[in-house]
Parts: structure tokens; C-alpha cells; sequence
């Protein structure tokens, strides 16, 4: 989906928040990527209150004038429990919606409405530029600055094809109000710095900066940002689908940049860009929650729109792509992913076709609806047709239904085929549309698409403002109806009208958007083994035409800027101008709901009355550490493929259809739990979980009852089928979340655990996955996996939590004994693991992409340890104050940071990264940069550092997830609340102690890794032996 091209600011790596995109552009959900991902070491985040929905009194009336905003329109939404209020500037017409709802975590927004017409990345660099320092704080990049002086629950900037938007969330009053003021600053009167362009965007500059003699290289945030995000094929396919169905305006290019483009913007085309586009009659505010309106309203009048004239935004307005009237073929090449499939099947295809305008929202709502239909799960038209035969890796990662430009679009495509078969797929959609067309859709299925819809409106996320923000920026920026965007149950019901008054309704629909659409694209995309090399050469080509056009004056400059670059990024930032929060704003802990205990027909059970809005949560956890090791490695596939082969009384049509019209789904999930308190021990756990609404409670157990007591997998063909999607959705997305994975690979090295945790969920996994594949038949496979599902559902080994509400909670348990009854008893083999540390090595992965991700960890100690906290507190400390400054600003990779998991493994990493060894050595350099910068090491930074671990402990937490830490860590809640009282006394003497403890001597256990492409120099250059994986 076009929604995936967004540009956000801040890699803020291991805590980066799940990408949130809409599927149904109407509602208001958080959607998790479900695509294979190594599971981050979970930090031990805990809970607060979820909000309590009351009618709350309304003090602002439709046609009143507040702080120089008129009020145009108050509405009450009850899908969601809140207050829609438009307002109106007055003198800039700048539009202001406030949705009132008893939320703590409080968003605020400023979105502007951005068209580039080049591919210089204009609006991208612009983004970045913003947040390095304005008139009131000219502050070097005060956004990463209040990343330390904030305990914000979200902080970004994000670009997306149309819009630029800036977002922040905080569930603490004092701190929502620092981050507006920075935040409004930022956007409307930036400094937009020269050397701050060339630091964020593109430069060039001396290879040794000292020497006039040396040759040029080009630098640049951004321009290294886009060189990463062009790295995952995905991205490819996805950004050249936008500029070529929607070729006529803006969508034609590339909003975030194009690397071999952005060397052609200039500083003043960029400050020209800010006046116009971020001129307040350009802007829309968003505000969230439940702190006072007046205060927000009065700031930003009064600082800001008041000064301001009023100018007609019309010129960036887009307008609708012309129809065409024929259809169009592209082609396009992509770099040959060495972790992907075989060469001669790395091929993908889509056919995207041209839907409605945004704003038309309820046709827009009906076609998304009708997308899910023709898309989703084993009784959709498309599964059956383009999925079932078999030929692909599945659907690739533009399918869907896309709404976040002018015109929506519906795609479906499939990834990892041969190019053979490229017709067959023209073939079977054809085909598979006109069928749809003559024999229409069962209503079954089109009932449990609807009943999943209105089960996810009910469904509360921890960033349920956020989510709203994100899911309405696209129609906003076109001036559609948002407010009445949000009456997604209204919307169902006319829905549900129309395919009551013409049974053929939805067929109407497939003939006019499907069948007689001559807007229709089918790209194409395959691998080109030059295709790095070419993107080289072309790289060089451009600097050499730069270099070549040099003057002496000119060339003069380029070594002065990259000088004076140098000693700005080096020089001791002035941060007395920020507001930060103080102790006192933070001391209490956040309160929850408590916890009970009991045990049902003798399995331990959790209990937890939270406000659900009518909706059960369940969770249930075994033990399976005493499966064998050749079947535990085989669990995760196990997870992946069990609730899609249906069960020995429901074939797997039958009973996704069940599944899916009573509950959100049945979901399996392999769980590594390390042992907190003990830094030698560590269980594996299988977690099932569902939810439904409270009415549909007894179903949801018995469906779940059905599953683990009579599973199967003797569909061999499905299951062939699904193992061979399941190894291409695993391989997608390595390179956009590459950190992540090359953390894993480093803790591998340290211990034989974390080796099994890679081998599980790593770029190790893929690779086992893949052979095994090879080297078993699917009869074999299907054994297996039935031998480990009669070892794992055992009721001596498993635990259950159930999240309900007050009113539902005695039911709840009561239908959860009854299926716990049905349950077998086996017996109970190992309980735990012991952990072993390994000898010190170092493992480079090659990978054809043109940055590094490098990752270095060591064994420190768990989560209960006396030090962990104050460990915690110096991660935050050299991830702001060395790590960032060196490896992002001086050396130009988009992040890097630190951090030490629960398990006790300490980990530094770095993400899109020019170089690779360089980064390692300032990874080993950490203690002599903590013993000669002691001076950087004050009380203030200490304070900051802490901040930034509270932002993670204090982090809000959705109603049906309270309590997970208990329940997956035995973390209890006293022990959560002494954890966070000893981070935040931790002193200065503390920090040096475990300085020297830790840092000072090379760790006995330590790995270190690279993901990055070839280098015949790595052992020469760092010293040590090292491990290649091609
Ligand atoms: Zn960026």
C-alpha cells in the first residue's frame, strides 16, 4: 500500500512504535506488521489506568470565539467515547480539531500539506530541518534533545507523499506543554541553518577533512536515510507503484528523495519551500485528550497565528488523477536480496487499479470492506485463486487497499515467482473477477469480515490517539470529512442496507471498479544482479560532474563548511534554553488495576477487571521447554501454520469462517522467557491468545478448545503451500529493521540462549528454515509438527490470564474452567533451561545493500541485579551523548544508540550506516570516552538519561495487555514499582562504579556483528577473526 512511503525522523530503534497504518481507513486500529520479526528482548514496560469512559460536560459551543479560534462544529462520537471539536483561526483560517476523551496520553499535531513536483526529497530534508533549532530555541537539533528531557509516550516528524506531519504524545501535563512550545517553534519559525542543510540533507566533503588533497565524498542524513529505505526491495516496488499510478501531479515523485536527485537541492529552494508550505493557512492542528483546550488555544493564537496574514492554500491543493483509457504495463529492476529466494523465482507482480476520491467516504469505507473481502484469509476469491495454486511466496507487501492519497486504490500482487508466470497471474485475475462478478460472495464470509470490523472499533490501543491522528491525516489533507469519517458504525449499517435492497451490491461494485476499469496498472519488478553496481556507478557519475563544476572559491568553501561542520557538531550544545521536567514531575509511579490469583480446575489463572469496553481477553501460556531441540526449532513455523489448517471437524475454510464472525482471531506465538532473577536460566513458552466480545465469550472458548485439542496438518498441498509463504514473509523486511536483527545475531555470540533465540527469530532462523525446507519432505514436516502439537497443549504446564471487565469477570472464568476441563493432562518433562556463556567472536552477514547495520553486546546482569537499573540509566546516557553524536552526526548513520535487556545482555547497535568497522571501534571506545568526557557526566545528564528510561517503564499499556509482565516474567507489580525507585535514585557515584565495573576491561563474553554488504578489509582493520556468512 502506498500508505508504507513514509519518512519518519527519528530511527529510535530497539523503541521505535509498531509502524501504524490503516487497513480500514475508517476505523481507528493499530495494525502490528505481521510478517516474521525478530522479537525485541522485552523491556519490562508496565501499565497505567486505562482511560475511564464517561459523557463528559462540553464547554464549547458551535458559532463562539475562543483565543481567536471560531468553533464550527461539536459532535459526540459514540464508537469511540469522545468529542469532536473543529475550530477555526480566525485571522490565518488555520483549521484546529480537538477530540476530547478521558485519555491521559495527550496528542498534539501539526500537519502541513506538502506537494514536491521533484524528487529532490524537499519536503523530507525540510522535516529534518525544522527540528534543528528555531528562533526561541536555537538550540543544535533540540527534537533529539528533548528526547532526553521528556517523558513523552511518542516524538516524531514524519513525510509522507502529500503531508508532512508532527507528532507528539505525553501523559504528562507539564511536558505536553514543553513539547508544544518546542514543537510550534520548530514548524513556524525554524532557522533552518545552512550548515544544518548540509548536515541533514546532502554535502560534499573531504574524505580526511583536514586534507584539501583528499578526495570528495557525498554526505548527508537524508541522503543516507534513502539510500537504506531503497535497500528493502519493498520499498522499491512500493514507491515506484505511487509515481506510476498516480504519474500526473505530486504522486510522480519521490517525497522522500531520491538519493541520485537529492544532490540537486539547494538551501534556498528549501527556505522558499518552508514559507510557502508552512505558512499557517497551509497547517492543521490536531490536539487529543483530556488536558484543558483554552491553554493550547491561547499559545498558539497568541505566539503564532495572530502574527500571521491570512493566504489562500489552494496551490496545494491536488487534484484528481485523470482517468486513463487504457491500461499501462511497467517494469522495473531491483536489487537480487541475497537472503531471499532463488534467483529465478525473486520476481514480483501487482495489479493495482484506480478506486474513488478520499473524500467520498463511504464508498471509500464500502471498497476497503469489499478489498478485505476479496483479499483476506482461505474464503477470499483472490486467496483461493492466486494463493492456493501455489506458484508464489504469497501476497506481496503492497496487496491491500490503499488510502492515503487523493485517489484510493485497491492492489494485489504476489511476491517470490517466476517470471513465467506472470501471465498466469494476469490470467487468474481476470478470470477470478469475472467469476466473482457472476457467482457473488458468500454471506458468511462477508458477515465475519463485517463482525471483525465492529470487534476492532472496540478494541482499545495504548496509542489510541496517535492511531486517530495517523488513520485521518490522509483525508484531512484533502479537506474530507473526518469527523464524519469516525462514525464507522453508521457507515456499517448503510453498508449493510445496501447489500440488503440489491443482493447483487457488491457484484455492481466489482463490475464498475474491476471488470470495466481502464485504469488499471500491472507492475512488475525482477533482479538485477548489476543492479548495486549500477546504482554506483551513477553515484559516481554525479560526483564526479559536482566535483568536476568546482571552482576555487567554491572548493574553498567545501573545505571550510566541512570544517566548521565539524566543530559545530563537536561543540558542547547549549540546552539551558529548553524546558525539561523535573523530579518532582515524575517521582509517582503510574497505577493500575490489581491483580488477582486463583486457580481454575489446577491451572494457575490471572486475573485482571480492567474497562475492556465489552471485550474478554485471553491468554494462555505452556511451557514447552521440554520439547526436543530438533522440535523447538521447528515451533516457530509451528505458531505460523497451526490455526490455518483448520481442525479434524472443520476443514480450514469452515473454520476461519467461525473464527473470524466470533472472535478477533486465534493467535500463536512462541515465547523466550528468561528467568529475571536468575541470569542462568530461561524457559520457552508457546502463548495462544484471543479476544471477542463479551457476548461472544463462549464461542471463543469453544473455537479455542477445537483448535488445541484437534488440530491437524494432514492437508499436506496447505501445508506445502503455507510453509513456502511462510519462508517468504520471513525474508521481507531484514533490511528495514536491520538493527533489530543484527542486535539479535550479536547476543547469539554471547550466549548459547541468545543463539537459540536467533536461530528462532533471526537471520539464523531464516537461514535453518530454508534448509530444512530443502532437506525434509512435507509428510515429514507434517509429522512433526503434529508430534509437537500432542506434546505442548498440556494443561500441567500452562497458565492463563483473562482481562475483562468488573461486570463480565465471574462469566469469563467460568467458561475458561470449563474449556481448561477439556484440556489433556500430560506429563511435565523440563521446566528450564541453564544458560551457557560463549567465547568471544565476531560474525559479518553479507548483504547486498549499501549501508551497514552493526551491533556489538556482552553479558552484563538480569533484571533483578542490584545494577541492572543504574546499567539502564547509562545506556540512555552514551545512546544520547556519544553514541548519537558520533556514529549519527559526525560518522552519518540515521541511528545508533545502546541498550540492556532483561536478560542482562548489553547491547550498542547502529542502523543505515556508511561504515561498519569505524562504528564497531567507537563501540569498544565507550570507556575511554566515559573517562575523558567525566565532565559530560552531571547531575543534569544523569537526570536526562533517567527520563529516558521512565519513557519506556511508564509507556501506556492497552486494557487487555495489563498485566503481561507478571504473567510472561513474574515481574509482579511491587517488584515493577522498586525497580523504578531505584533507577531514579541512582547516583553519579553509582554510574561510575558500574563505569568501571563493566566497561573498563574488554567483556569475557562479547559478539560483535555486522549486516552490510562485502568487505575483504574487516579482519585487517579490527584486529579479529572474523565469521562470513553469504
Ligand atoms: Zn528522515
Amino acid at each position: 500500500m502506498f500508505a508504507r512511503l513514509k519518512w519518519m525522523r527519528a530511527a529510535r530503534g530497539p523503541r521505535q512504535l509498531a509502524r501504524q497504518y490503516s487497513k480500514v481507513s475508517s476505523t481507528v486500529e493499530e495494525l502490528v506488521s505481521t510478517r516474521a520479526k525478530p522479537k525485541e528482548a522485552e523491556a519490562l514496560s508496565h501499565v497505567t489506568m486505562p482511560h475511564i469512559i464517561t459523557q463528559r460536560d462540553h464547554k464549547y459551543s458551535e458559532g463562539k470565539v475562543y483565543n481567536g479560534f471560531q468553533c464550527e462544529r461539536v459532535e459526540h462520537i459514540a464508537d469511540f467515547e469522545l468529542t469532536s471539536c473543529t475550530l477555526r483561526h480566525l485571522g490565518t483560517g488555520t483549521e484546529f480539531w480537538h477530540i476530547d476523551r478521558n485519555d491521559t496520553n495527550n496528542v498534539f499535531s501539526i500537519n502541513f500539506r506538502t506537494t514536491p513536483f521533484n524528487s529532490t526529497g524537499l519536503p523530507h530534508i525540510l522535516e529534518h530541518l525544522a527540528l534543528c533549532g528555531s528562533k526561541k530555541y536555537p538550540v543544535r537539533d533540540p527534537f533529539f534533545k528533548m528526547l532526553n528531557r521528556s517523558v513523552a509516550t511518542f516524538m516524531n516528524a514524519m513525510t509522507g507523499p502529500d503531508y508532512t506531519l508532527y507528532p507528539f504524545s505525553t501523559m504528562n501535563e507539564t511536558d505536553f506543554r514543553n513539547l508544544q512550545r518546542i514543537y510550534l517553534d520548530a514548524v513556524f519559525r525554524p532557522n533552518l541553518a545552512y550548515l544544518d542543510f548540509l548536515q541533514e540533507g546532502w554535502r560534499l566533503e573531504h574524505s580526511d577533512l583536514r586534507n584539501r588533497e583528499s578526495e570528495y565524498i557525498i554526505k548527508g542524513v537524508v541522503y543516507n536515510e534513502m539510500k537504506g529505505a531503497f535497500s528493502e526491495n519493498s520499498q522499491v516496488f512500493g514507491q515506484n507503484l505511487l509515481n506510476n499510478m498516480l504519474p500526473n501531479h505530486t504522486y510522480g515523485h519521490v517525497s522522500g528523495g531520491n538519493p541520485l536527485e537529492i544532490p540537486k537541492l539547494t538551501h534556498t529552494d528549501l527556505v522558499e519551500f518552508h514559507s510557502k508550505y508552512y505558512h499557517p493557512s497551509n497547517a492543521r492542528i490536531f490536539c487529543y485528550g483530556s488536558f484543558d483546550l483554552d491553554k493550547t488555544l491561547q499559545l498558539v493564537d497568541k505566539e503564532y497565528l495572530s502574527q500571521a496574514d491570512r493566504i489562500d492554500n489552494s496551490y496545494s491543493r491536488i487534484p484528481s488523477q485523470p482517468r486513463w483509457s487504457q491500461p499501462r504495463n511497467v517494469h522495473i529492476s531491483s536489487r537480487l536480496d541475497t537472503m531471499g529466494a532463488a534467483f529465478e523465482r525473486q520476481n514480483q507482480i501487482c495489479i493495482a487499479l484506480l478506486m474513488c476520491d478520499i473524500t467520498d467516504i463511504q464508498e471509500s469505507f464500502e471498497l476497503n470492506v469489499l478489498s478485505e473481502i476479496l483479499i483476506r484469509g482461505p474464503n477470499s476469491v483472490f486467496y483461493k485463486s492466486l494463493i492456493e495454486p501455489n506458484f508464489s511466496g504469497g501476497y506481496n507487501q503492497s496487496t491491500g487497499y490503499s488510502g492515503d492519497c487523493k485517489d484510493t486504490a485497491f492492489v494485489v500482487g504476489l511476491q517470490d515467482l517466476k517470471v513465467e508466470d506472470f501471465t498466469k497471474f494476469n490470467e487468474l485475475f481476470d478470470h477470478t473477477v469475472s467469476k466473482a462478478i457472476k457467482e457473488g460472495f458468500e454471506p458468511q464470509h462477508v458477515e465475519s469480515v463485517l463482525h471483525n470490523l465492529e470487534l476492532s472499533l472496540k478494541h482499545q490501543s495504548p496509542h489510541f490517539g496517535n492511531a486517530l491522528l495517523f488513520n485521518s491525516t490522509a483525508l484531512w489533507n484533502h479537506e474530507g470529512d473526518v469527523v464524519a469519517n469516525l462514525k464507522v458504525s453508521e457507515m456499517i449499517a448503510r453498508l449493510r442496507d445496501n447489500l440488503k435492497q440489491d443482493e447483487n451490491y457488491l457484484q455492481g461494485k466489482m463490475a464498475k471498479y474491476f471488470a470495466n476499469n481502464k485504469h488499471k496498472l500491472t507492475l512488475t519488478m525482477s533482479p538485477d544482479e548489476s543492479y548495486e553496481e549500477k546504482f554506483k556507478l551513477a553515484e559516481a557519475e554525479m560526483l564526479k560532474q559536482k566535483v568536476n563544476a568546482l571552482d576555487k572559491t567554491e572548493s574553498e568553501k567545501i573545505y571550510q563548511n566541512g570544517l566548521k561542520l565539524e566543530a559545530s557538531q563537536k561543540a558542547v550544545p547549549n540546552t539551558d534554553l529548553l524546558p525539561c521536567l523535573s523530579l518532582s514531575d515524575v517521582t509517582e509511579p503510574p497505577k493500575w488495576p490489581l491483580l488477582s490469583r486463583q486457580s481454575l480446575q489446577n491451572v494457575p489463572a490471572q486475573l485482571c477487571q480492567v474497562p475492556t469496553n465489552e471485550i474478554t481477553y485471553l491468554k494462555c501460556l505452556f511451557n514447552i521447554t521440554g520439547l526436543s531441540s530438533d522440535e523447538v526449532m521447528l515451533v516457530p513455523l509451528f505458531c505460523n501454520v497451526v490455526n490455518d489448517m483448520g481442525t479434524t471437524k472443520h476443514d480450514f475454510r469452515e473454520f476461519d469462517k467461525l473464527v473470524l464472525s466470533k472472535t478477533a482471531g486465534i493467535d500463536f506465538k512462541l515465547n523466550f522467557v528468561e528467568d529475571v532473577s536468575d541470569a542462568k536460566s530461561y524457559r520457552l513458552g508457546l502463548m495462544v491468545t484471543s479476544h471477542a466480545l463479551d457476548k461472544n465469550v463462549p464461542d471463543m472458548f469453544e473455537l479455542c478448545q477445537e483448535l488445541l485439542c484437534n488440530f491437524q496438518f494432514e492437508d499436506t498441498d496447505r501445508l506445502k503451500m503455507l510453509v513456502e509463504n511462510y519462508i517468504s514473509n520471513i525474508s521481507v523486511g531484514i533490511a528495514s529493521s536491520g538493527h533489530l536483527y543484527a542486535m539479535l545475531s550479536a547476543s547469539a555470540l554471547v550466549s548459547d540462549a541468545s543463539k537459540l533465540k536467533s536461530l528462532l527469530s533471526g537471520v539464523d532462523h531464516i537461514r535453518f528454515m530454508k534448509q530444512y525446507v530443502e532437506q525434509n519432505s512435507t509428510n515429514d514436516i507434517r509429522d512433526k509438527l503434529q508430534a509437537i502439537g500432542a506434546k505442548v497443549f498440556n494443561k500441567n504446564s500452562m497458565r492463563v490470564a483473562i482481562n475483562s471487565s468488573e461486570a463480565y469477570q465471574s462469566t469469563a472464568v467460568k467458561h475458561c474452567s470449563d474449556f481448561l476441563e477439556t484440556l489433556p493432562t500430560l506429563e511435565t518433562t523440563k521446566t528450564s533451561s541453564k544458560l551457557h556463556l560463549l567465547e568471544p567472536s565476531c560474525q559479518h552477514y553479507v548483504m547486498n545493500i549499501p549501508v551497514n547495520y552493526c551491533a556489538k553486546a556482552f553479558f552484563a546482569v538480569p533484571y533483578l541485579h542490584e545494577d541492572h537499573p543504574t546499567l539502564r540509566v547509562l545506556a540512555k546516557l552514551l545512546s544520547a551523548k556519544y553514541l548519537l553524536p558520533v556514529v549519527r552526526e559526525q560518522n552519518g548513520a540515521y541511528g545508533a544508540g545502546a541498550k540492556i535487556s532483561s536478560d542482562g545482555i548489553f547491547t550498542f547497535y547502529s542502523y543505515r550506516d556508511p561504515h561498519s568497522t569505524k562504528t564497531l571501534d567507537a563501540f569498544d571506545k565507550t570507556y575511554q570516552w566515559l573517562r575523558d568526557e567525566t565532565n559530560k557526566l552531571d547531575h543534569e545528564t544523569l537526570f536526562e538519561a533517567k527520563l529516558g528510561v521512565l519513557q519506556q517503564l511508564d509507556s501506556p499499556i492497552a486494557p487487555g495487555n495489563i498485566g503481561i509482565d507478571y504473567f510472561l516474567y513474574e515481574v509482579s507489580q511491587e517488584m515493577f514499582v522498586k525497580y523504578r525507585t531505584r533507577m531514579l535514585a541512582v547516583t553519579l557515584d553509582e554510574l561510575q562504579a558500574v563505569i568501571e565495573k563493566y566497561f573498563k576491561e574488554q567483556p569475557k563474553h562479547f559478539g560483535k556483528c555486522i549486516l552490510g554488504p562485502a568487505n575483504d578489509k574487516l579482519e585487517e582493520e579490527t584486529k579479529q577473526k572474523w565469521k562470513t556468512i553469504a
